[in-house]
């Protein structure tokens, strides 16, 4: 249906008398009235037809209709045109949520917000009726009246075709939500409350604070009960929803971050094969979200080997309002030194000297003792993984070495 004004659902000039009026209703009347029709499957239709033309007519030789109430309105819809002009239902709809950005230095403190925030009241002058006050001060009560749409019945009948077989089905009036009756809302300019002009709801500005609490996350919501607009229908005011998205963190000090749905922290550090073999000594790893500066020595003689994962208890996300800590995992990367590192060949004859050398291709069972049938190879390349994206070195892996390989691949970032 679209948004017509009732002169133009009557096909009248908007200067037509009070006797074109009723002429014109007449003659449409006559050949939409539901008793008129012929054939079943338009009954639904022209009944809707019906109730529409006697609605337009109603308005107009009642004076009520007022072409500025339709100003109001650039709706499509019928019922729409009736909610705007005549009775101003607010929607029963839930509002999406407001975006909140935040960092996640603000997610990890917490912080209070505090805004201003221009929303949806009852009208205090006539609560809520739209209604001008009676002339003693008292409210006045308004009409309980008859659903125009749905005759009062709550519902529309309307037809399914399913291309084999038709049948009835009652939808639920949309004008009156099923009640058959609702409360008349003013139409006269001299009928409609001065505070909202009839719509019985007026801004109004107020301070809200929204409480975020420590170890919130992005995607996480703040529900302020009963802080949004002011909702007619369900006598009470909308929920307040915040949503919280991720806005950047520009500190290149702060080096970690947090772990997808874990209380945890992450970062990589990349160390010498030196350090990896000695200890590390006092190393920067990182600012964190509530600015100390963290450093990193472990003892002297700690050996970390490729794939370890070093896990600092305490220093990873707040939850349960920042009651308890997650963890701080620190992937490292070793560093090998480049081909040719040496400056002169007595310095490998003094790390031969050091490091214990590997046995595990010395060891008697697999030391095969057949010169004939032995190469050694001396053409090869190095790369960086196995084909066809096959990750496992070892298919003979022992237990331990995949407990190790999952701990750090939950590092990876
Ligand atoms: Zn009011
Ligand atoms: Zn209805």
């Amino acid at each position: 249906m679209s948004s017509k004004s009732p002169y133009e659902i009557l096909g009248i000039e908007k200067d037509a008398t009070k006797i074109e009026i009723k002429k014109a209703y007449r003659k449409l009347a006559l050949k939409y009235h539901p008793d008129k029709v012929i054939n079943p499957n338009d009954k639904i239709e022209n009944e809707i037809k019906f109730k529409e033309i006697t609605t337009a007519y109603e308005l107009l030789i009642n004076d009520q209709y007022h072409e500025n109430d339709a100003a109001n309105s650039n709706d499509d819809d019928f019922f729409n045109f009736f909610n705007q002009s005549q009775f101003t239902h607010p929607q029963t709809t839930i509002d999406p949520p407001i975006p909140l950005p935040l960092t996640l230095k603000e997610l990890y403190n917490g912080k209070n917000i505090k805004f201003q925030l221009n929303k949806d009241d009852l009208c205090s002058l006539c609560e809520g009726s739209g209604w001008k006050r009676r002339k003693n001060g008292d409210l006045y009560t308004p009409p309980i009246i008859d659903c125009t749409i749905c005759s009062g019945h709550g519902f529309i009948e309307q037809i399914v075709d399913q291309g084999f077989f038709q049948y009835r089905q009652r939808i639920e009036c949309k004008k009156c939500h099923g009640r058959g009756k609702y409360i008349a809302r003013p139409t006269n300019g001299k009928n409609k409350c001065k505070n909202c002009n009839g719509v019985g709801i007026c801004k109004q500005s107020s301070f809200i604070t929204i409480e975020v609490v420590r170890g919130m996350e992005f995607g996480g919501k703040i529900i302020m009960s009963e802080q949004g607009d002011y909702v007619l229908e369900w006598k009470r005011h909308n929920d307040l929803i915040f949503e919280i998205v991720e806005k950047p963190l520009n500190d290149p000090q702060i080096k970690y971050c947090k772990l997808p749905t874990t209380h945890d922290l992450t970062m990589n550090i990349t160390i010498p094969l030196c350090d990896a073999l000695t200890g590390i000594q006092n190393l920067y790893l990182t600012k964190t979200f509530d600015d100390r500066f963290l450093y990193l020595t472990t003892p002297v003689g700690k050996v970390i080997k490729p794939g370890d994962v070093i896990k600092i208890v305490g220093e990873g996300w707040p939850y349960d309002h920042g009651t308890t800590f997650g963890d701080l995992y620190i992937k490292i990367n070793i560093e090998f030194p480049p081909n040719n590192w040496m400056s002169e060949k007595n310095d490998i004859i003094k790390l031969q000297n050091v490091l214990p050398r590997d046995k595990t291709n010395t060891s008697a069972s697999e030391k095969i003792n057949d010169p004939l049938n032995s190469e050694t190879i001396k053409t090869f390349d190095i790369v960086t993984s196995l084909p066809n994206g096959n990750t496992n070195p070892n298919p003979n892996n022992t237990y331990k070495n995949t407990q190790q390989n999952k701990d750090s691949q939950c590092c990876v970032q």
